[in-house]
């Protein structure tokens, strides 16, 4: 691509589903669109183990599923731009400006899909060790823990449906949550109950994670006797929530309380011509189904969008 010798209708940061999506509508209204990832695209649920919840799949790798995104929206006209990090952006100006490390994209308007990250326990001996025994994706590490034994921190439906996928290669599977009740979807939690190889660790916080090169035993506090006591095991997984990836976009566009992008129900954030879709912004659901449901929505709203300034310019 020349320098500065294009203007995008629409430049999609992030393409995991939602910016897919996005960009599949994007394509059937004819506008230029561009997808930007610093990765590979796909997003995050190329790392989970499996899908249940997507209408029409009864049950799908995560991996399998990104992969049929992205060859639906192959059959479009969608310029691909993986392997691209962001360095900085103009969102406010009336032409958007991308700037990577190799490139300047601009674009008439911008959605931004660019997801979210696992949040870290903050706790002695986490960033030390990860990678020697300290993993947030089970998928990529799970299959280094055969027949070892693992901590998975968390209550939601990360950390239960990763607990159970751990027992794949495990032979004993700690769930460690700082509360006595889960928040993850009721069926899985009676799958986590009825596995004999996960022992919950309920009313307790991880306060260390103790090792030599790797990782050997965690510290944690019951909170209702407020005692420690040491666990063995060879691999933490925290999966204790997200936080949006919004470094490049914090100062210019609205947030919630969270970190979160503000968007209204049409993905619509606080600058005009940007959108906002998915895991990044303040949605009350997660989920690949709803993000592709942002997508869709921003896709028909960017195009409104477009339409309405070519016409303010004819007026
Ligand atoms: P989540 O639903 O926000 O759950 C985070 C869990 O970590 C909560 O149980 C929370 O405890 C605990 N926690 C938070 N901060 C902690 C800390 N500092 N120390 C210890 N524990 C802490 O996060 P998630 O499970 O990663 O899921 C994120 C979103 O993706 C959710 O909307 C989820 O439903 C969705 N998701 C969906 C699927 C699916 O549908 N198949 C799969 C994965 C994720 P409390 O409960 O006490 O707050």
């Amino acid at each position: 691509m020349d320098k500065k010798s294009k203007i995008f209708d629409c430049v999609i940061l992030g393409g995991g589903p939602a910016g897919l999506s996005s960009a599949l509508y994007c394509a059937r209204a004819n506008l230029k669109s561009a997808i930007v990832d610093i990765s590979t695209l796909g997003g995050t649920p190329f790392n989970y183990c499996e899908i249940e919840n997507y209408l029409g799949f009864d049950k799908i790798e995560g991996d399998k599923l990104c992969e049929k995104f992205e060859n639906h929206i192959d059959n479009f006209d969608i310029e691909k731009f993986p392997f691209e990090e962001i360095e900085e952006v103009d969102l406010v100006s009336p032409i958007k400006k991308i700037k990577t490390l190799d490139r300047e994209f601009l674009a008439k308007t911008v959605i931004i899909a660019t997801g979210a990250k696992a949040k870290k326990l903050g706790v002695k001996g986490e960033l030390e060790y990860i990678g020697k025994g300290v993993s947030y994706c089970a998928v990529c590490d799970g299959a280094f823990y055969k027949d070892k034994i693992v901590s998975v921190v968390g209550g939601g439906n990360s950390a239960l449906e990763e607990a159970l996928y751990l027992t794949r290669f495990a032979k004993k599977v700690y769930l460690i949550h700082r509360r006595d009740k889960f928040r993850a979807d009721e069926i899985v939690q009676k799958r986590v109950f009825d596995n004999k190889k996960i022992e919950l660790v309920l009313n307790s916080v991880v306060e260390e994670i103790i090792g030599d090169k790797k990782v050997i035993e965690i510290r944690i506090l019951d909170s209702l006797s407020n005692k420690t006591k040491n666990i063995k095991t060879d691999g933490v997984f925290p999966y204790i929530g997200l936080e949006p990836n919004v470094e490049h976009f914090a100062s210019q566009v609205e947030l919630d309380k969270l970190g979160f992008i503000k968007t209204d129900c049409s993905m619509k954030t606080s600058v005009q011509g940007v959108f906002a879709i998915g895991d990044v912004r303040n949605t009350p659901l997660r989920q690949v189904i709803t993000a592709v449901s942002d997508g869709a929505i921003a896709g028909v709203e960017v195009a409104k969008y477009i339409i309405n300034q070519k016409e303010a310019v004819v007026k």
